[in-house]
């Protein structure tokens, strides 16, 4: 018997070249994974399907054909037995099936072999057409038995995957859409065509399964890659090579002198080196971007993580400082009532204390509205009340608050205004006057000896603030660092123990809410240091203008009560 090439069987060997490529594509490129390698396996059974079917086509004696003929459906059996067992088990990289799961699925498989095999049983004889397709003459009930065989594991194959897909989440769900949607098309025309038909005495298209089968191990391979997206291109170089490898070695084969058989094998050889080449440039390139991928999602999800576990702790401190809060401000009140003498008078040395404690207390109070400030801010929840007024009078009301505290300290606060009354800004008073008060009360806890200049002016379009001081200055290394949460200075818990590093990270949130900026400038260690602060101001023009759109709102408010 000679293989016949008809056109049927070059496209079944085409099939089934590639059906071998695509499960050897998966197995390569997933090694260790056990269900991917079960593909494989499938794809090797497909093969065999398709290698029996020209055999089969090709046969012009019953004897042959009727060889073939078993082989053609005791392979067609183990497709579906190979795709079950893939199914179960994908996206699974070890085997975890039970043993009782796994023999449910061989046993009937084996049986329905046994039966395929068995002379006179289920495949009784062959009738050789020397035109058409030959026919198989099967016992009818056997036959509808192997057709409910396979529907039945096909379909139980198709469950288990869509079972997975509603268990899966993100990448292993797309991947699963590709197999069960791809693969369910071929799977119906070929169980139509090759099952079904025949059971009626149709031949004529019973090769039509191993062709359109392609599609399905296609399908299921671009379905297994697909997270590799690059990868689409090495498949397609490689088949694209393989074609070409094909037809050169045809060529050689084909020729009609030794001439062209030295020539063909020289292009050939050519060929195989450059197709060899092309792709593992390829490769090596998609394996560098799919690297490239993989780390960013990777980064991408750390992000997302940190992302989640700063909201969780930013929400922790809201909620934590909130009830911290109450109480504080509880013992507070009634230290102030005792050392007003509100319950009666009290030793001097106990007074000594209590005021001690108040004063921490104080602290403590600060402290906890800096942490709420700090989550404020980072949930956006911080709210500002903007208005109109003369940023220069807030400033000189806050030195003069703080003028006894410098005293104390014995330092030379000193006061310079050169606004001339243009200094309104439309800003939200209390955070302002948060920020200058913070500003300034760190100039004086930060300078040993010596002076504190607070400098109010205008600079262009804004409110420039400039507060210098003669204190323990800030090292250039770590001027850029000390706007950020719970950043000091390495000397900073020296001079002032009670610090916590968030002052100035939540002015500079304030101040850039304002469309402000805020910095620092130093010479360096011990040499003073000097916080600029400017936010935008109402030019006077802009505050005439201002005032006239508020008189006519008024007026026009007036106008229809009058009427
Ligand atoms: P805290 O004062 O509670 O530590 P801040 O955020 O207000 O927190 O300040 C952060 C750090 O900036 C301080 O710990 C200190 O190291 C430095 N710093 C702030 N103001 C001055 C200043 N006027 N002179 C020198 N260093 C300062």
């Amino acid at each position: 018997m000679i293989l016949e090439f008809d056109i049927i069987n070059i496209l079944i060997a085409l099939s089934t070249v590639a059906n071998l490529l695509y499960g050897f594509l998966v197995y390569k490129r997933t090694q260790g994974s056990t269900s991917n390698s079960l593909f494989f396996l499938l794809a090797i059974a497909v093969s065999a399907w398709g290698i029996s079917m020209i055999v089969f086509r090709s046969a012009d004696s019953v004897l042959p054909a009727l060889v073939a003929a078993r082989w053609l459906y005791a392979a067609a059996a183990a497709i579906p037995t190979f795709f079950l067992l893939f199914a179960l088990l994908y996206p699974q990289k070890k085997y975890t099936l039970r043993h009782r799961t796994t023999a449910l699925v061989l046993i009937p498989y084996t049986f329905i072999t046994l039966l395929v095999f068995l002379p006179n049983a289920f495949i009784q004889s062959v009738v050789i057409n020397a035109t058409g397709e030959h026919s198989i003459i099967f016992d009818q009930n056997l036959h509808v038995l192997y057709a409910f065989f396979v529907a039945g594991v096909f379909s139980t194959g198709y469950i288990a995957l869509i079972r997975t897909y509603l268990k899966q989440k993100g990448l292993v769900r797309m991947q699963i859409v590709y197999i069960l949607f791809g693969a369910m098309v071929p799977t119906l025309v070929g169980l139509f065509t090759n099952l079904i038909l025949p059971i009626y005495g149709y031949f004529q298209w019973n090769w039509m399964g191993q062709i359109s089968i392609a599609a399905t191990t296609g399908l299921i391979t671009y379905g297994i890659l697909r997270h590799r997206i690059f990868n689409i291109r090495v498949i397609a170089t490689e088949l694209l090579i393989f074609v070409v490898w094909v037809i050169a070695f045809l060529r050689i084969v084909l020729s009609k002198d030794t001439a062209a058989v030295v020539f063909n094998t020289v292009a050939f050889g050519a060929l195989i080196l450059v197709g060899y080449w092309l792709i593992k440039s390829v490769t090596r390139e998609v394996e560098t971007r799919e690297k490239l991928e993989k780390i960013t999602h990777k980064l991408q999800e750390t992000n997302d993580r940190l992302k989640e576990l700063d909201r969780q702790k930013s929400e922790f401190l809201s909620i934590a400082t909130h009830q911290l809060r109450g109480p504080l401000a509880g013992i507070r009140g009634h230290l102030s009532l005792i050392i007003d003498g509100s319950y009666g008078s009290i030793p001097e040395r106990a007074r000594d204390v209590i005021t001690r404690v108040f004063t921490s207390s104080g602290l403590l109070a600060q402290t906890i509205n800096d942490f709420l400030d700090v989550s404020r801010i980072e949930q956006g929840r911080m709210k500002y009340e903007m208005r109109d007024f003369d940023c220069d009078g807030l400033i000189a009301g806050i030195v003069e608050e703080l003028r006894p505290v410098a005293e104390d300290r014995k330092l030379e606060l000193s006061f310079e205004n050169a606004c001339e009354g243009v200094c309104t800004v439309h800003a939200d008073y209390g955070k302002l006057r948060h920020i200058f008060f913070n500003l300034i009360d760190n100039a004086i806890k930060y300078t040993e000896k010596g002076w504190i200049k607070v400098h109010v002016t205008t600079s262009g379009s804004s409110v420039r603030t400039e507060i210098s001081d003669s204190g323990i200055g800030i090292d250039p290394e770590e001027v850029d660092d000390l706007f950020q949460k719970f950043v000091r200075a390495r000397d900073a818990s020296g001079i002032n123990v009670n610090g916590t590093g968030l002052g100035l990270f939540v002015a500079r949130q304030m101040v850039e809410a304002h469309k402000g900026k805020v910095w620092v400038e130093s010479e360096g260690k011990g040499k003073g240091s000097t916080f600029i602060v400017e936010v935008p101001r109402i030019t006077p023009e802009e505050q005439r203008r201002a005032a006239a759109e508020a008189r006519k709102q008024e007026k026009e408010d007036e106008e229809p009560k009058a009427l």
